[in-house]
């Protein structure tokens, strides 16, 4: 292995976040009090001063067009899980036939794309059909395409949330908000502000391009919706962290290189466990932050593979019968005079306020898994829930050993410290060191634990984290709320906190499993424990609108009703059109693909047959073959007419739920039949027939 040079590092130092208009770029290109102002609206979200945006574009402009950009966009995040993006350049005329380059205050603060053809729920019906796009600005600008972008939030012009991004910011200062009631009461006066801090770890398939090129149902869908299981799969565990193979190498320096440049800070790459499954880890930031910075993860994944003649995979089952993708979502709290909320004391005051939070996670889990198992619903993640190689539907914590162990001593109310032989109380214990190490973890649960962080494991590779990060962050400043309410009312805080925690850990405990996950076992204990165990994206959704989640959402100022109600309608519109689209593929393959390759196979051996007969030569394996093929053939044709069928009756509901329900219960059921007989015909038709690239090119052929 060769090492980096000097000369090497030195630049990477420089060019790292060089298209970023980072805190750095701030700093040196604004007049001081002008930095100072922006400074204070990032830090203390205050409102900034409309004189304040117009140096503050001009400035972001000279500096865009030093690097060469010739646009503007107001980047933002709509609620189909992706980026959106309208460039406007920076031209402006003059009246002697020249132009300027300009960039206004108003134009950073505000842009007003057209609204109607991005998904609005109920929302465009209630609401004008316009919208607006506000500047971010605890979000830095950076420069793609010599595009300069703007992260925005997207609203409705009555105000109405129309993207995943002001939510998630609304949640942020829910819990901010609640968090500091806490540590207020716990006696902190320093800290101004909380903030939730999120590393999300992205899986993801790199495959070769002309193989994708020649499979519809990746290019239209993302996920193969036909192919055999292939001789060799992941059994033997011989791709997880193993050497990269060139065209990979290669790709993962290239997006690092990408990656950096926009200022995300791209820290770990290794294979994952399927062949041509590889992940990537950045380091934390703040929640809104890591959110855009996942969207430009993927993004530039899918665009650096292009480049290198490859395609990456970003759905969340790719491929049938070989693990799926996820993100963890690795999650916290931090205050603004750097204090990790979640990571254990040295002192016994330090223990009282972690034992203090995480008892508010652990409730606020507990009480609101349905709302969090939304957070995690698409349509792929259907697939991988459950499969036995990603955490089940079923949401439970995993503490470890140890902090069960002290949790149920509080429990107990009996437990000695071993000092002075008296009560253990939270004010005055000493927890011992936990342990943080990757090996001895956990690795099937879907919240775990993990030293001074949760990671939330259910969230699916292609899913917006904003989404699992607001109700986190939403749940967690509801409890939060119902503790400061009840320590306000008392003198005795340290007291309170000790039967806060001994309540919640009584109430709630049954949500802690430190077991293996993916057992059978399992699933029955957790329906003894009354754990919710929601299997599909469909039967998720309807959480949405309960009246518990619209009355925690309308407490913290994250989603009013409509807003809810807008998003349970196009979860559910989602679902029906995904899995509308992947039959028609289906069929499309079915008919114009597989179909003719096997009936051209079985003309073959038809005259095969008959030349054989001709000579009187042994002619039964022919025969039967000839007999398989005419008989699976059969069954593969009555297969598509079936879901022919099914799927022409589809639009006979008005109603969402009862619509993406057909189509999860009745065209996906179809789907899944007309893929065996498909797949079995694979299993039987000449290899030099058969029109699609099979599992073994897709994911050994790199
Ligand atoms: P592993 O899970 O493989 O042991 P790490 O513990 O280093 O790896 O972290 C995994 C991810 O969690 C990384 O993206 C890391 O930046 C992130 N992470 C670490 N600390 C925090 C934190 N306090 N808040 C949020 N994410 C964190
Ligand atoms: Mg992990």
């Amino acid at each position: 292995m060769e090492t980096e040079s000097p000369v090497l590092q030195e630049s990477l130092e420089n060019t790292f976040g060089s298209n970023v208009f980072n805190d750095a770029a701030t700093k040196t290109r604004l007049p001081k009090h002008v930095y100072k102002m922006l400074r204070k609206t990032i830090d203390e979200g205050l409102p900034l001063d409309p004189a304040v945006a117009d140096i503050v574009a001009n400035a972001m402009k000279d500096w865009a067009i030093e690097k060469g950009a010739t646009h503007f966009t107001h980047w933002f995040q709509p609620m189909n899980g992706i980026t959106a993006e309208k460039h406007d350049s920076f031209i402006s005329p003059t009246t002697d036939g020249r132009i300027i380059m300009e960039f206004s205050g108003k134009e950073l603060i505000k842009g007003e794309p057209d609204a109607s053809s991005f998904p609005s729920g109920g929302l465009r019906a209630t609401f004008e059909a316009r919208g607006y796009t506000a500047w971010d600005c605890t979000s830095p600008a950076f420069i793609k395409d010599n595009t300069l972008c703007i992260p925005t939030a997207f609203c409705s012009y009555t105000g109405e949330a129309l993207d995943k991004k002001t939510p998630l910011l609304r949640s942020m200062e829910a819990l901010s908000k609640q968090a500091i009631r806490i540590l207020r009461l716990l006696g902190n006066t320093k800290t101004t502000r909380v903030t939730t801090t999120v590393g999300p770890e992205q899986e993801y398939f790199i495959i070769d391009k002309s193989l994708y090129a020649k499979r519809l149902d990746l290019m239209l869908t993302g996920r193969t919706l036909f192919g055999a299981k292939p001789p060799k799969g992941q059994e033997l565990e011989d791709h997880y962290f193993g050497n990269l193979k060139d065209r990979i190498a290669n790709f993962m320096t290239e997006l690092d290189r990408q990656l950096w440049k926009l200022g995300v800070l791209a820290k770990t790459k290794h294979n994952e466990v399927a062949p041509a499954q590889h992940e990537l880890a950045p380091i934390f930031s703040t929640a809104n932050i890591a959110t855009d910075h996942n969207q430009l993860v993927m993004e530039t994944m899918k665009k650096v593979a292009n480049r290198l003649d490859l395609v990456c995979l970003l759905h969340e089952k790719p491929f049938a019968g070989v693990n799926g993708s996820g993100k963890h979502n690795n999650w916290s709290m931090s205050t603004n005079d750097g204090q990790n909320l979640l990571e254990p004391g040295k002192t016994p005051h330090d223990n009282e306020q972690f034992l203090l939070f995480l008892a508010a996670i652990i409730q606020a889990v507990d009480e609101y898994a349905d709302i969090l198992r939304v957070a995690t619903a698409n349509p792929g993640n259907d697939h991988r829930l459950g499969a036995n190689e990603a955490p089940p539907a079923i949401i439970s914590i995993f503490l470890g050993e140890q902090l069960t162990g002290i949790l149920e001593q509080i429990e107990k109310g009996i437990a000695k410290s071993s000092k002075n032989g008296g009560e253990l109380k939270l004010g005055v214990i000493t927890l011992p060191a936990l342990p943080k190490d990757s090996t001895d973890r956990n690795r099937t649960s879907p919240f775990a634990f993990t030293g001074n962080k949760f990671e939330f494991r259910m969230v699916g590779s292609s899913a917006s984290i904003a989404e699992p990060n607001t109700v986190l962050n939403t749940i967690v400043a509801e409890i939060l709320s119902r503790i400061a309410d009840r320590l306000e009312k008392t003198k005795e805080i340290d007291t309170e906190v000790q039967n806060i925690v001994t309540e919640i850990v009584k109430r709630h405990k049954r949500i802690i499993f430190n077991g293996n996950n993916y057992s059978e076992d399992w699933v029955k204990e957790a329906e003894e424990r009354g754990l919710p165990n929601i299997k599909s994206m469909v039967a998720a959704i309807p959480s949405l609108i309960s009246e518990n989640a619209i009355a925690l959402y309308e407490k913290h100022g994250v989603l009013n009703k409509a807003e809810m109600h807008s998003r349970y309608e196009i979860f559910l519109e989602a679902y029906a059109k995904t899995i509308n689209i992947e039959a028609m593929t289906m069929l499309d393959m079915a008919k114009r693909q597989i179909l003719p390759a096997s009936l051209e196979y079985t003309g073959k051996i038809a005259a095969t047959l008959s030349s054989l007969k001709t000579v009187s030569a042994d002619s039964s394996t022919a025969e039967k073959l000839l007999t398989e093929l005419a008989l699976t053939i059969d069954s593969f044709g009555k297969n598509i007419e079936t879901l022919e069928t099914v799927l022409a009756r589809n639009g006979s509901s008005n109603d969402v739920l009862k619509h993406a329900e057909y189509y999860r219960d009745v065209v996906f059921k179809a789907m899944g039949t007309l893929r065996i007989s498909g797949d079995k015909l694979e299993t039987m038709v000449d290899a030099k027939i058969w029109p699609l690239p099979t599992y073994a090119d897709l994911l050994f052929r790199i």
